[in-house]
C-alpha cells in the first residue's frame, strides 16, 4: 500500500514538519466540527501538562513496515541510514497488502493525531509562556518514551527530521551543542567527550536525549495561525490556568523566609510539590538558590522528596556536589535571571537581575519596617 507506513508515522509522530501542510486551515476547521475528539485531545494534553501529570502515547505499532523485502530501506544497504535524504521512497515503494477498512483505521488515526496536535499548539500559542512550557516538557517526555521503543531505522528518520545530523550514532557537533547546552550534567559538557571528524560520539540512548531537547525547542515554539471554533476552548483553558494559579503553595523551611522567594523558585517548588518531572536546568536553579540562602541539605532532599524519579541517595550527591561538598569543592552560584530566562525558568519580570537579589531585597524591606 503506497505510503501506508506514512500514516503510521504521523499518528505517532503528529508534530513532524510535513503534517501540518496536510491541511488548509478550512479544512481543519470542518474536520474539527466532524471530530469532536480532536479538540478534547487537545485539551486533555495541554491540562495534564498544567496539572504536571504525565501523559502516555500511545502508538500505532502494527504496521511491519521492515520485514518487506522490496524496494523498502534501499538506503540501509549503505550504512546505518546516514544517507537517508528523507526522499520518502522507501514508503512509496512500500507494497504491503491491508484491507480497507485497517487501511481506513490507520489514516484516521493519523489524522485526528496530526489535527489534535496542531490544535494543542494554536491554543498553547494563545496562553502564557509557562503554560506552553509544561506542555512542551510534558509532550516531549511522552514522545520520548515513544522514541525509545522505536525501530533504529524509524529514530533515524525522526531525528534527521528535526535537524540532528548523524553519523551512525554519532552526532554532529553543533546538533549536540543545541541539546547539550540545556542539560545540565557533567557527562553532556563538549570537553569530556570524544570526537570523530566533526562527530561527538554518542550512542542511541543519547540520540533520544537529544532529540528530546530538539522536540522541546520545537514545541515550546509559537503558532501564529488560530481558529474561531479553538475560542471557547480556549477560555475553558484559561479558566483553568486562573484556577491553578490561585492555588497557594506551602512553603514553610525552618529560618529561611520562604515569603521572600521570587515567583520563579516559588513556581518550580509548586512543580516539584505536584509531582511534575521539572526540567534539569530548574532543579539546578532551586538547589543552588536554596544552598545561597542558607537552607540545610535535608530540607533541600525533603522538596524533591516529591520529584517523580525521586531517588534520596542521588539527590544527596547532587545537592552536595552543588554545594561544593563533593567534585573540586567549589559552591556553585544560582543561575542569574538572564540564565533563568534562556532556560524559560523565568515566569515574572522583578526588575532584578538575579533571584538573589530579589531575596535579599525582599529581606532587607522586612528588616527595615521592623
Ligand atoms: S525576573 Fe528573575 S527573579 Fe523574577 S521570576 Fe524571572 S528569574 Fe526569577
Amino acid at each position: 500500500m503506497k505510503f501506508l507506513p506514512i500514516f503510521r508515522l504521523l499518528s505517532n509522530y503528529p508534530f513532524l514538519s510535513f503534517a501540518a501542510k496536510l491541511f488548509s486551515e478550512i479544512e481543519i476547521e470542518k474536520e474539527l466540527e466532524k471530530f469532536p475528539e480532536i479538540l478534547e485531545n487537545a485539551k486533555r494534553d495541554i491540562i495534564v501538562a498544567i496539572n504536571g501529570k504525565s501523559n502516555q502515547k500511545n502508538p500505532l505499532n502494527d504496521i511491519p513496515c521492515l520485514e518487506c523485502d522490496l524496494n523498502c530501506w534501499k538506503c540501509s544497504e549503505i550504512g546505518i541510514y546516514e544517507n537517508c535524504n528523507l526522499c520518502m521512497n522507501c514508503f512509496e515503494n512500500c507494497k504491503i497488502s491491508y484491507s480497507r477498512e485497517a487501511e481506513e483505521k490507520i489514516r484516521l488515526s493519523a489524522k485526528v493525531s496530526v489535527l489534535s496536535y496542531i490544535s494543542a499548539k494554536m491554543l498553547v500559542s494563545r496562553l502564557e509562556d509557562w503554560v506552553r512550557m509544561r506542555y512542551a516538557v510534558n509532550e516531549a517526555e511522552a514522545f520520548s518514551e515513544a522514541f525509545d521503543d522505536e525501530r533504529d531505522e524509524i529514530l533515524y528518520i525522526l531525528a534527521k527530521e528535526m535537524g540532528i545530523k548523524l553519523r551512525g550514532w554519532n552526532v554532529y557537533i553543533t546538533s549536540y551543542l543545541k541539546a547539550s547546552s540545556r542539560i545540565k550534567d557533567d557527562d553532556w559538557r563538549l570537553v569530556n567527550r570524544f570526537f570523530i571528524d566533526g562527530y561527538v560520539k554518542t550512542n542511541r540512548s543519547q540520540v533520544v536525549r537529544i532529540m528530546k531537547e530538539f522536540l522541546r525547542i520545537r514545541l515550546f515554539e509559537k503558532k501564529n495561525s488560530f481558529l474561531s471554533v479553538l475560542e471557547p476552548h480556549l477560555k475553558e483553558i484559561e479558566s483553568f490556568v486562573i484556577k491553578e494559579k490561585e492555588k497557594k503553595v506551602d512553603l514553610s523551611f525552618g529560618d529561611v523566609d520562604t515569603n521572600c522567594f521570587p515567583p520563579c523558585m516559588v513556581e518550580i517548588i509548586s512543580e516539584i510539590r505536584k509531582g511534575m518531572n521539572v526540567p534539569h536546568t530548574a532543579r539546578f536553579a532551586l538547589t543552588s538558590f536554596l544552598l545561597n540562602i542558607g537552607m540545610k541539605i535535608d530540607d533541600i532532599i525533603n522538596i524533591f522528596s516529591t520529584a517523580p524519579d525521586f531517588d534520596e541517595e542521588k539527590s544527596r550527591y547532587q545537592i552536595e556536589h552543588i554545594a561544593g561538598m563533593r567534585g573540586k569543592g567549589a559552591e556553585y552560584t544560582s543561575p542569574s535571571c538572564d540564565t533563568m530566562r534562556t532556560y524559560y525558568n523565568c515566569i515574572a519580570n522583578c526588575n532584578v537581575k538575579h533571584p538573589l537579589i530579589f531575596y535579599r531585597n525582599c529581606k532587607k524591606r522586612k528588616k527595615f519596617r521592623t
